[in-house]
């Protein structure tokens, strides 16, 4: 009997994990994409492999702090109002989400994925290596404020409902942990269990290379539409047509046109954030770091300091703008004295968002043979291989191993 056919599009963090996970199945994987595998919007985030987020971007908090998010030149979130008529129904449904129920469900839909995705990501390293790029050293999240202390409190209250490993620091031990840091900190909450790439494009690009050596072909090419072929699917790219038994959409924040095509119902927006490299001599710290009254991350990278910002709301070719991820270097240095003042380069990208804060991981509705992994948002790069497994459940025709209700494509 020949092997079954699989056609992946989009090889960012999501789709690489989907035909790694396929050809582990010993599945005929072809992966498409139009760029450099791995080397768009999974090639410039802060690397965390969070397994232990327990707090959602939906929550009823969003209304108390929506003034300041909207308004405040210093907020990290930017809603792009020229690109309003376009991202309006996106934030009305995101808003529709932060009610209380609705933000429980995108909690808990959120913690099923991120506490299985570690376990993947392990299996994925095993098979086909790379180790070296991963470490596990948790992730110190950091607050100054007694608002945010509070907050802090209160993830530190759902880790422990969840069985997570957090620990609660206080000044001192902030100062022992980090001694790099400005004596700023009130409290910190370690999160233990999550793993940091360094380089996640390179890390991609190493996987992707192991998938080319165990006989899947890549092809470069841009895919524009997907259809029902005899007892299959046709993939029609811009230079030619593809067949085969099945396939997966997972082209990131550029999914909505073939997803709503297919039958999703999910909303989808570019949340864009950016990042600046700051080349470090020494590295100062020994994890990634979150100071949450400012809402940015500054990870180690290879031989520098990666700080990534922003969640703006805009259509996705709107040119980017690095006025206010540049405008938090001051604060960077305030808390980190030793962090570099040189910006090696900068980076935009966008994160696939829909406005629960869950992915879609489902058949495509209006062509079963389709499976829809998109809008992953905060989470693609953490999610990508328990994406793979889970997608792999779906082709095979397995009960998944996590129950995949609350990532419908029209829930
Ligand atoms: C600043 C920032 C920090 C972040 N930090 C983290 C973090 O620490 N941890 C974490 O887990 N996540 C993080 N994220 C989120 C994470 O980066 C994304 O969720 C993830 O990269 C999405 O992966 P993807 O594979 O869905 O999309 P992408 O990586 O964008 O891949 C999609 C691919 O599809 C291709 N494509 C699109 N359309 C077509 C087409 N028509 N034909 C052919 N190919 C096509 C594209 O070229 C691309 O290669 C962060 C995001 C940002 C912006």
């Amino acid at each position: 009997m020949s092997r079954q056919r699989v056609i992946v599009v989009g090889a960012g963090a999501v789709g690489i994990g989907v035909a790694l996970f396929l050809q582990g199945e010993g599945l005929d994987v072809t992966l498409v994409d139009r760029a450099e595998p791995g080397q768009q919007t999974s090639f410039g985030n802060a690397g965390i492999i969070s397994v232990q987020s327990v707090s959602s971007i939906n929550s009823p908090d969003v209304f108390r702090k929506l003034p300041k998010l909207a308004f405040s030149p210093t907020s990290p979130l930017r809603i792009r109002w020229r690109d309003l008529p376009w991202t309006m129904p996106w934030l009305l449904a995101f808003l529709n989400n932060c009610r209380e129920a609705p933000a429980l469900r995108s909690s808990l839909g959120q913690v099923a994925l991120s506490k299985a995705s570690g376990e993947a990501w392990r299996v994925l390293l095993q098979r086909h290596g790379g180790n070296d790029r991963v470490t596990w050293p948790g992730w110190l999240k950091l607050a100054e404020s007694k608002a945010e202390v509070a907050s802090l409190q209160h993830e530190r209250r759902r880790q422990e409902e969840e069985g997570l490993h957090a620990e609660w620091l206080d000044a001192d031990q902030v100062a022992a942990l980090e001694p790099a840091l400005a004596p700023r900190f009130a409290a910190g909450l370690w999160l233990k269990g999550n793993g940091q790439v360094d380089r996640p494009g390179e890390l991609l690009q190493h996987l992707v290379e192991r998938f080319a050596v165990e006989g899947g072909r890549l092809v470069a090419d841009e895919v524009r539409d997907l259809r029902s072929a005899a007892s299959g699917v046709e993939v029609v790219t811009s230079r030619r047509s593809l067949r085969a038994d099945h396939a997966v959409l997972a082209t990131g924040p550029w999914s909505a046109r073939l997803a709503r095509k297919l039958g999703s119902r999910q909303r989808l927006v570019a949340e864009r954030g950016y990042h600046l490299m700051l080349p470090q001599a020494e590295m100062p710290i020994g994890r990634p770091l979150y100071v949450a009254d400012t809402g940015f991350v500054l990870a180690p990278m290879g031989d520098a300091l990666r700080l990534t910002a922003g969640a703006e709301i805009a259509r996705i070719d709107t040119p980017g703008d690095e006025t206010r991820v540049r405008g938090c270097l001051a604060e960077v240095r305030r808390w980190l004295p030793a962090a570099a003042t040189e910006v090696a380069s900068s980076w935009v990208g966008a994160r696939p968002s829909t406005p629960d804060g869950l992915p879609v991981i489902d058949r495509a509705p209006r062509l079963p043979r389709v499976v829809l992994a998109y809008g992953h948002g905060h989470l693609g790069l953490t999610m990508g291989p328990l994406t793979g497994r889970l997608v792999a459940d779906l082709i095979r025709e397995r009960p998944p191993a996590l129950d995949l209700t609350p990532y419908s494509a029209v829930r």
